[in-house]
């Protein structure tokens, strides 16, 4: 006899655990299985959370560190500083978030099951079946990251685009400015992304990414960087990676049994490769979208969903620009002009879009005044 819930979530990531609670705070009996041994552990993800994210979750000021500017480092270090007034990106201590997120959704009586991998799911009598963890639900939601099980067992669409990252984290490292985050382009070390030094909580966090299929060069980065920084006495405590998906929402992300959220479901920007703000936020709306449904007759959570979610135009189209790899010389000689300026600017400082007036009236006003 199988354990019977309204709702399987498959990963206690930002996305899962987000949709999870929004559901069972409605009322739904909500079950989440993630095949890590246990919470903030295995993490893959930088934790930067851009303050729109920071607006609209309430987390602890002790597991995070302000950081108020960027620093844009070209492939021969010149670099220029980009900061706007009345932002600031957090730094997480990400271990201690993800249990502090674990917790908050268990206080509502989520019931969260670590070491519990999905490996199999049948729709029989109107119910998947999840043989391996015995339990029964009518609705599946797939938050199990840019490779989703999921998404291949319900015969929903796969990421294609993804790009790989790997990232150490250092104690005792001296030297870096700890208001800004150091990010570097440098096409010859990260193809297709950046690399950066990330003045993290409590340690230093050093990384980059690069085109899937691509070689990381993340000890020629290391290298790099420890004559940038002070690495004499640095001790590397902890080294993560995993994939980042850059095609931009996928097309076919549910039906009236299933839904992707997060990364399954592509929701990154293709330009930032930033996630964790879609993440909790179109994982709390999938959950009220599926209570909506399961509860009050509302219509398929897809369809309540796909007509909110980003479409990322431009900076897929910026993506392809970022895919054609010029040479270290180019970003050498443009990166002190106003142009890129403002466009960095905009990129870094702009979670409205980039096909936002908003943005385009910033990036003007930022040029005009630059002239
Ligand atoms: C190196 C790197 C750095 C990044 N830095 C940032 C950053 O600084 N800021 C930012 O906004 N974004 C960043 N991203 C992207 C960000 O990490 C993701 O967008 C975000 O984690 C998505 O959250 P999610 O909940 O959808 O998926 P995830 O965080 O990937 O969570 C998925 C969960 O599903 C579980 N799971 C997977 N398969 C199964 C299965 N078969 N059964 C059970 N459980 C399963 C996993 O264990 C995991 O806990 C980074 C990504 C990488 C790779």
């Amino acid at each position: 006899m199988s354990d019977r819930c309204d709702l399987v979530v498959v990963g206690a990531g930002f996305a899962g655990l987000a949709c999870a609670r929004a559901a069972a705070h409605r009322g739904l009996k909500t079950t989440v299985l993630d095949r890590k041994p246990q919470a903030g552990v295995q993490m893959h993800t930088t934790g930067i959370i851009v303050k729109e994210l920071a607006d609209e979750w309430d987390v602890p000021p002790r597991l995070t560190h302000k950081v108020h500017g960027v620093r844009l480092y070209s492939p021969s270090g010149r670099f220029i500083d980009l900061h706007r007034p009345g932002y600031y990106f957090l730094a997480t201590n990400l271990c201690a978030l993800m249990q502090w997120w674990t917790l908050r959704a268990k206080m509502i009586d989520v019931d969260v099951r670590f070491g519990n991998p999905l490996r199999n799911a049948r729709w029989t009598d109107g119910q998947w079946r999840l043989n391996d963890a015995d339990l029964a639900a009518p609705f599946l939601v797939g938050a199990d990251g840019a490779r989703s099980t999921v998404a291949r067992l319900c015969g929903l669409q796969s990421n294609h685009r993804l790009l790989v990252g790997m990232e150490a984290e250092f104690e005792n490292v001296r030297g870096v400015d700890r208001d800004l985050l150091h990010v570097f382009i440098d096409p010859a070390l990260a193809p297709g992304y950046i690399a950066w030094v990330v003045p993290g909580v409590p340690y230093t966090q050093v990384g980059l990414a690069a085109r899937h299929g691509t070689r990381l060069q993340f000890n020629a980065f290391l290298q790099r960087v420890s004559g940038m920084f002070d690495f004499d006495r640095a001790r590397q405590v902890e080294r993560r990676g995993g994939y980042i998906p850059v095609n931009g929402p996928l097309r076919r992300i549910g039906d009236r049994r299933c839904l992707l959220i997060g990364d399954a479901a592509g929701l990154v920007s293709p330009l930032t490769a930033g996630g964790i703000h879609t993440a909790v936020h179109f994982g709390r709306y999938a959950g009220v979208a599926i209570c909506d449904y399961l509860m009050d007759d509302g219509p398929a959570p897809v369809r309540a969903l796909v007509p909110r979610l980003p479409r990322y135009r431009l900076k897929k189209l910026f993506r392809v620009a970022y895919d054609m790899d010029m040479p270290n010389g180019v970003y050498d000689r443009v990166i002190g002009s106003r142009l890129v300026r403002a466009a960095a600017q905009a990129v870094f400082f702009h979670n409205r879009g980039l096909l936002s007036w908003v943005t385009w009236r910033d990036i003007a006003r930022r040029w005009a005044d630059a002239c």
